[in-house]
């Protein structure tokens, strides 16, 4: 079983190190390493006989290599396609604003939550990545962007790739943690937003951890008729739960809450709908992004028209409800969470 270094926190790198009868400042050298994105090869600094240690221990370097980039020419956003080393394949989206670069990452290979809409969940959940496979996500599209080799080029991480990062808990803390050391890329957790459907014990956890990153709701509606008709995990956490986790969130981390929403005909989209969010919200710290919907084929639903997500903004707004329309990015590319991926896999599996 292959060891992956980049699961590793500076103080382990330091112990490894250490146990391998290595100097302490070679830990310095391989972390700064790794995080820049780097191969055994090419770590100059390093004796060979140190990486031949590494290696006879079972060490890889880097988890996953970037195997597809498509660029769109409307807005410079960029999609990846990575391979990781067991073959699976997972992918990632940056997005370049006018205030920095944030990169979109995946937390697991596929997903187990099967909302109606999202093409991540319509294979399962394969496996989970470990922190260290998240990492190499940043630190790789770090690499591809990084002209001026001293400037970080990815300023904003989104967890908002395929996957449920609370289904991933303990690994996507560990990243959080990893991503934001210091000896390391050293991305401010304000800088990090996480996405989650709704798994209200660990948003309780997360508020308990001391990693104070934005939390975003995906919530898709704003009662539980709805909601169950598209999200399963809303027969297990209710609305009412989610309201008392994220105030619970907001009470120990004064970071303002993101609801996401994304606009799907005849299901979530009525006026009615957005008077019961107005009402739901009111008086929280919170803000709303409104999401065209990215139809998904198999999915077979159907985003709402350009005027009515218009006019149910504006009930939100007329409630003083902070709310936005969602940028597309992209939409040259293949889009929706999880759609790219698929395609990928399709055009290289030979039917045999
Ligand atoms: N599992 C996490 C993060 C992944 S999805 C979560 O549920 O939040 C990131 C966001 O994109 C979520 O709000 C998700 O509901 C939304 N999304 C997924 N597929 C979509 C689609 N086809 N169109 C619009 N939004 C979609």
């Amino acid at each position: 079983m292959n060891k992956n270094l980049l699961d590793l926190s500076y103080s382990e790198v330091q112990s490894l190190v250490h146990e391998l009868n290595e100097p302490n400042f070679r830990a310095v050298q391989l972390f700064d390493w790794l995080n820049k994105g780097v191969k055994f090869s090419e770590m100059k600094n390093l004796p060979k006989a140190f990486i031949d240690k590494l290696v006879n221990e079972g060490y890889i370097d880097q988890p996953l290599q970037i195997v597809q980039v498509l660029e769109s020419k409307i807005d410079g956003t960029k999609k990846y396609i990575y391979k990781l080393n067991d073959g699976n394949v997972i992918e990632g989206v940056l997005m370049k604003y006018k205030y920095g670069n944030t990169i979109c990452v995946s937390t697991q290979v596929g997903c187990r939550m099967n909302c109606a809409f999202c093409a991540s969940g319509l294979d399962g959940l394969v496996r989970n990545l470990t922190a260290g496979e998240i990492l190499a996500q940043v630190v790789a599209v770090n690499r591809d962007n990084s002209e001026d080799k001293k400037e970080r080029a990815i300023t904003n991480i989104v967890l908002m790739g395929s996957g449920e990062p609370f289904d991933n808990y303990e690994n996507v803390t560990k990243f959080l943690q990893l991503v934001n050391a210091k000896e390391g890329l050293n991305v401010s957790l304000r800088n990090i937003s996480l996405s989650t459907c709704g798994l209200c014990n660990r948003i309780y956890d997360l508020a308990d951890s001391n990693l104070p990153v934005t939390l975003t709701i995906s919530l898709h509606a704003p009662d539980d008729e709805t909601r169950k008709k598209i999200m399963p995990v809303s027969n297990k956490y209710g609305i009412s739960d989610i309201m008392k986790a994220v105030k619970y969130y907001f009470d120990k981390t004064k970071r303002r809450i993101v609801f996401e929403y994304s606009m799907i005909k005849g299901v979530n989209d009525t006026l009615d709908h957005a008077n019961k969010l107005s009402k739901l919200l009111k008086g929280l710290s919170c803000h709303v992004n409104i999401i065209a919907l990215n139809p998904v084929k198999e999915r077979g639903l159907n985003g709402t028209n350009k005027q009515s997500i218009k006019e149910f903004m504006d009930v939100l707004i007329k409630n003083n409800i902070s709310c936005t329309l969602r940028r597309t990015m992209g939409q040259d590319l293949e889009g929706a969470c999880g759609q790219l991926r698929r395609k990928f896999i399709k055009d290289n599996t030979t039917i045999e």
